[in-house]
């Protein structure tokens, strides 16, 4: 059997301050076809685990472009085309094939694209045809179109949040995809839309045993996959909320009645899935009382995964004022002070201005005295699932008592080594501000003590009631009640 597989991949914040253009695909990996590396990138899972499939059972793997940036704002319209063309024509030069396996995200909108997941979608069955099978990873942070799945035999989204399991549903959806191109299942899906936005955090209840449970109804009695769409509210597009996505061998009625049924579920549970935030007073109130150290504060409005800055200073900024040592702060992105910092060198003091440099949303600029403290080219961090995630050039330098991280490829904080690399020793820290919504919890919160999010101002704000909307479908709870 000849297989294709490749992958392209973003999370756009439609609100965001950011184009994503060709530097933002080339930070984050961008391998044009047959030059992917051994090890595994983000949206890459069905290529790597491809390779092991194939050569086990003696396929012809053609491995086309992968291409992925960090999550930022509206995608450019030619940035778009061009990646979009180019894995189209590696398709083209690898037919005849029995199976298409894309690694995508689905919450990528482009100029001219509300939906780009559809639109790629769309031109691979075009060319492939009826009789291929088409499989695709996504994030379940994604728009799940009518155009995404009625294009493909099959999605398989993330379960996890944190995604810890990207490889774990790469493997479902190759094996599933096998399957139904050697005929031995025939996947028919059912969608419901929820009519509402919430997020699924699997480190908490109800979201830990609702994933679960939905786990254990795959595999048996012909459903085949099951995948929750989160939906990602930053994404202003006709597609965006949450939504139940089920598979089933064959069986077009229980699809649709077991859809129904989980989206019934998590509907009656989105007031407890709904996560608190605190405004920052609070949090650093709750934080500097807290009797076990350290705490960790998630600064989700500016949570480079959602498209933001990762450079805001809001919470920097109350931390200097309210007088608090003994915490650490980042990966801050700022090119311009790591610059400095690099060529000031270790064990220099001087000023630095930090943060605050893309627009309002991030906040001013803090002017502070600065010890550099440890500096690394090229750095690496680990990702989600272990995938080595490059920060670029890192530094970390001191101010009174807060130590912050500086990186120049924009990222969140997802593995402790972003810190701990440049010799930053989280565990004596009081408190540590993390540019992160959720990914985090898999690294730091196994020594936290405990942990909150933040709702400081910022590009990926969760006051959802703030943002602009022009495209969503209305009414969506908890817009509307
Ligand atoms: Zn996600």
């Amino acid at each position: 059997m000849r297989v294709f597989t490749a992958s392209l991949a973003t999370e756009t914040n439609t609100f965001g301050p950011i184009p994503t253009g060709a530097d933002a695909f080339k930070a984050r990996g961008y391998f044009p076809a047959g030059t992917h590396p051994e090890a595994l990138s983000f949206f890459a899972a069905p290529l790597w685990v491809a390779r092991q499939v194939c050569a086990a059972e003696g396929w012809t793997l053609i491995e086309g472009l992968v291409a992925g940036a960090q999550p930022g704002g509206v995608t450019t319209r030619a940035v778009y085309e061009s990646l979009r063309d180019e894995l189209l024509a590696d398709l083209r030069r690898a037919l005849p094939v029995k199976m298409v396996l894309l690694g995508l995200h689905g919450a990528m909108v482009a100029d001219g694209y509300d939906d780009c997941e559809g639109d790629l979608l769309r031109r691979v069955r075009e060319i492939v045809g009826p009789g291929v099978v088409i499989g695709a990873e996504l994030d379940p942070h994604n728009h799940l179109t009518a155009e995404m799945t009625g294009n493909a035999d099959l999605l398989v989204a993330f379960k996890e949040y944190p995604h810890t399991d990207i490889v774990e549903r790469a493997r479902e959806l190759v094996a599933l995809s096998s399957a139904a191109a050697r005929g031995e299942v025939r996947p028919v899906h059912a969608v419901v839309d929820c009519e509402m936005i919430v997020t699924i955090h699997t480190t908490n209840e109800p979201g830990r045993s609702l994933v679960d449970r939905i786990r254990a109804l795959e595999g048996r009695d012909g459903v085949l996959s099951i995948s929750l769409t989160h939906g990602f509210a930053l994404g202003d597009v006709p597609g965006m909320g949450t939504k139940v996505l089920v598979y089933t061998d064959g069986n077009q009625a229980k699809a649709d009645a077991l859809a129904q049924s989980l989206a019934d579920e998590l509907i009656s549970l989105r007031e407890q899935l709904a996560v608190p935030f605190l405004g920052i007073e609070a949090a650093l109130d709750q934080a500097v009382a807290a009797p076990a150290k350290p705490v960790v504060l998630a600064d989700r409005a500016d949570n480079p995964g959602s498209g933001s800055p990762g450079d805001s200073t809001f919470i920097l900024r109350r931390m200097r004022e309210r007088g608090i040592r003994n915490a650490a702060i980042g990966p801050m992105w700022d090119l311009l002070a790591v610059r400095i910092a690099f060529e000031a060198g270790v064990g220099a003091h001087l000023p630095l201005r930090i943060g605050g440099k893309v627009g309002p949303a991030s906040g001013d600029p803090l002017d502070l005295m600065c010890e550099v403290k440890a500096l690394v080219p090229n750095m690496m961090m680990t990702g989600l699932s272990g995938a080595p995630t490059p920060v670029g050039d890192a530094a970390l330098v001191v101010a009174d008592g807060i130590e912050i991280v500086l990186i120049t490829r924009r990222n969140q904080a997802m593995g402790t080594d972003v810190f701990t690399n440049l010799g930053c020793d989280l565990a004596s820290k009081d408190i540590i501000v993390v540019k992160s919504a959720q990914h985090f919890q898999a690294a730091f919160a196994p020594f936290a003590k405990s942990v909150l999010h933040v709702e400081a101002p910022g590009a990926a704000t969760p006051d959802l009631a703030s943002l602009p909307y022009r495209k969503i479908k209305r009414p969506k709870w908890p817009l509307d009640r």
